[in-house]
């Protein structure tokens, strides 16, 4: 039996960077991975002559060369940039409301103020003084949080102290007035799953600098050239990775994690385990309840899982403006009341009422699909909870229902893109209960409320040698998860080297 320093369970973003990292630091990794390729949701799959990217719409904080955005520096430092080419997005986000707007936002802060003022004249006081406020605000969380600032008081860092704990619907309430103008600076809550109510404003204020300031960037040949690029890394570094074998049980003794066992029952010894399964995953169907702390335990108690997805990924005859397709990332609505957008992700069926997103990576990268053709994914957030309830038997058949149902919904944006499917593939949250591993098919990991924010509940290890990675102990995203991965593996070092 090979004794291994550490062994990754999981080869989504978190699993490999913390994977990639501790093996460059010479530790003798195996990381285990039930699906048969890397990637976790960062990964692609063939239909026809396509293929689909599964779940990368705006990849934040790359920036460029001259700019360098913080993920650029991690996945430098883990020696895979020249594996990955960048293609910048020319929007950060179009938005229509039907029948009240149609407005495109381009990544730059003060083409988004003059555009959002030549909209809403009557905000002009507003928009300026919020985005004033946001990357005032973020620059002290970067000090505070981020760069951890021994020296932080309230006087030094005035803002941080004032809006941490506040929601974004507060804060822009503060400004705005214009709940069309409060909709509009709204689409990002969609990738956290929360309402503007309940979402941080750090969290906000997070993607709105992040994007602005480094751009949404496409990775051309999708989020599985990262996957595999990690992947080889760790490899080549002298680590070792088995697909299809997932992990059974992490086996714990005198609060001390001893061997993972795995589903085909080899155990494994170590003394150190990263899990990138959920920490939901990890804490209870991992281990044996008897070892699972009580801070964890009152945890598990309280958290709520986070939206899953509901995804029509479709391959299209004809150019991305044949079926006026005009810009990369396109949130689509039908009203101003962001509550009701909201709490349709409760409902299993979708309408006009759901809120959608719809993203072509053609604009930028025609290469991205064959000539002729572009490839697009249209997601609505969707509680796997209600696709629970429906019998095996029926599952197919309500698929397919459902699927129809978004295509008309989204056929009141995009006329006559129906006619225009070459290839189609459906994903359900149970689709992404199946490949992630999540509960109830979760996509953002748990809740992300205000209250369950990283602000208030740092990522520790509660036992010995364990630690857990990735979007269900922080923030959600490709960003923050690919950075979790590498800061879980330094506090490994940490604690191993005191
Ligand atoms: C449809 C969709 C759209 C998205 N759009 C964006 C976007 O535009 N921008 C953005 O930044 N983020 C986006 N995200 C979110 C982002 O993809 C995720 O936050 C991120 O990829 C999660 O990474 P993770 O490290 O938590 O691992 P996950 O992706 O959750 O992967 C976990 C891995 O662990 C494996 N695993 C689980 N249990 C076991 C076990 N017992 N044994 C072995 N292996 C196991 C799973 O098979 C999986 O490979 C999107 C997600 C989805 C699904």
């Amino acid at each position: 039996m090979q004794l291994y320093d550490v062994v990754v369970i999981g080869a989504g973003n978190a699993g490999l960077t913390a994977a990639a990292t501790l093996s460059k630091k010479g530790m003798d990794v195996l990381l285990l991975e039930r699906h048969n390729i890397p990637g976790g949701s960062a990964t692609s799959f063939c239909r026809g002559r396509f293929e689909f990217e599964v779940a990368l719409h705006q990849l934040s904080g790359i920036g460029t060369p001259k700019k360098p955005g913080p993920l650029r520096s991690t996945l430098d430092q883990l020696g895979v940039m020249d594996d990955l080419e960048f293609v910048p997005m020319t929007d950060l986000y179009r938005v229509v409301v039907k029948d009240q707007i149609d407005i495109t936002l381009k990544p730059d802060l003060s083409q988004v103020i003059s555009e959002l003022t030549r909209h809403f004249p009557h905000e002009k006081e507003g928009i300026k003084g919020f985005f004033d406020l946001l990357y005032n605000f973020f620059l002290q969380v970067i000090s505070v949080f981020y760069l951890k600032d021994p020296e932080t008081s309230r006087e030094k860092y005035p803002l941080y102290f004032q809006y941490a704990l506040k929601d974004t619907r507060q804060v822009m309430a503060q400004f705005i007035s214009d709940p069309l103008l409060v909709t509009v600076l709204s689409p990002y809550a969609t990738y956290v799953g929360v309402p503007p109510s309940k979402m941080a404003f750090a969290d906000m204020a997070a993607m709105f600098f992040s994007y602005i300031e480094f751009l949404p960037v496409h990775l051309k040949g999708g989020s599985q050239t990262l996957s595999n690029a990690l992947a080889n890394k760790v490899i080549q570094n002298g680590g070792t990775i088995r697909y299809s074998c997932g992990a059974s049980k992490i086996v714990v003794e005198d609060g001390e994690v001893r061997s993972v066992i795995t589903e085909t029952g080899e155990e494994i010894p170590t003394r150190h385990v990263i899990s990138n399964a959920s920490k939901y995953a990890t804490y209870v169907e991992l281990m044996d309840d008897i070892h699972v702390p009580e801070i964890v335990r009152n945890e598990m108690r309280q958290a709520s899982h986070s939206p899953s997805a509901f995804t029509l990924y479709m391959g299209l005859d004809c150019e991305p403006s044949a079926v006026g397709i005009t810009e990369s990332s396109n949130f689509l609505l039908s009203t101003t009341d962001m509550e009701t957008t909201f709490n349709r992700m409760k409902v299993l069926d979708i309408d006009e009422r759901d809120g959608m997103m719809l993203s072509c990576y053609n604009l930028m990268d025609p290469s991205f699909s064959p000539p002729g053709t572009c490839q697009v994914a249209l997601v609505t957030l969707k509680y796997g909870k209600p696709w629970l309830r429906v019998p095996p038997t029926q599952y197919a058949e309500e698929k397919y229902r459902v699927a129809d149902n978004m295509l008309k919904a989204a056929e009141l944006y995009f006329p006559g893109i129906r006619n225009h499917i070459e290839e189609i593939e459906i994903a359900t949250p149970i689709t992404h209960m199946r490949y992630l591993g999540t509960p109830t098919g979760s996509i953002y990991g748990f809740e992300n409320f205000l209250k369950d924010s990283e602000l208030f509940i740092p990522n520790q290890a509660h036992i010995r040698g364990l630690y857990c990675a990735g979007g269900s102990v922080g923030l959600c995203g490709f960003q923050p998860t690919l950075d979790s991965g590498v800061q879980t593996a330094r506090m490994l070092l940490r604690e191993k080297a005191a």
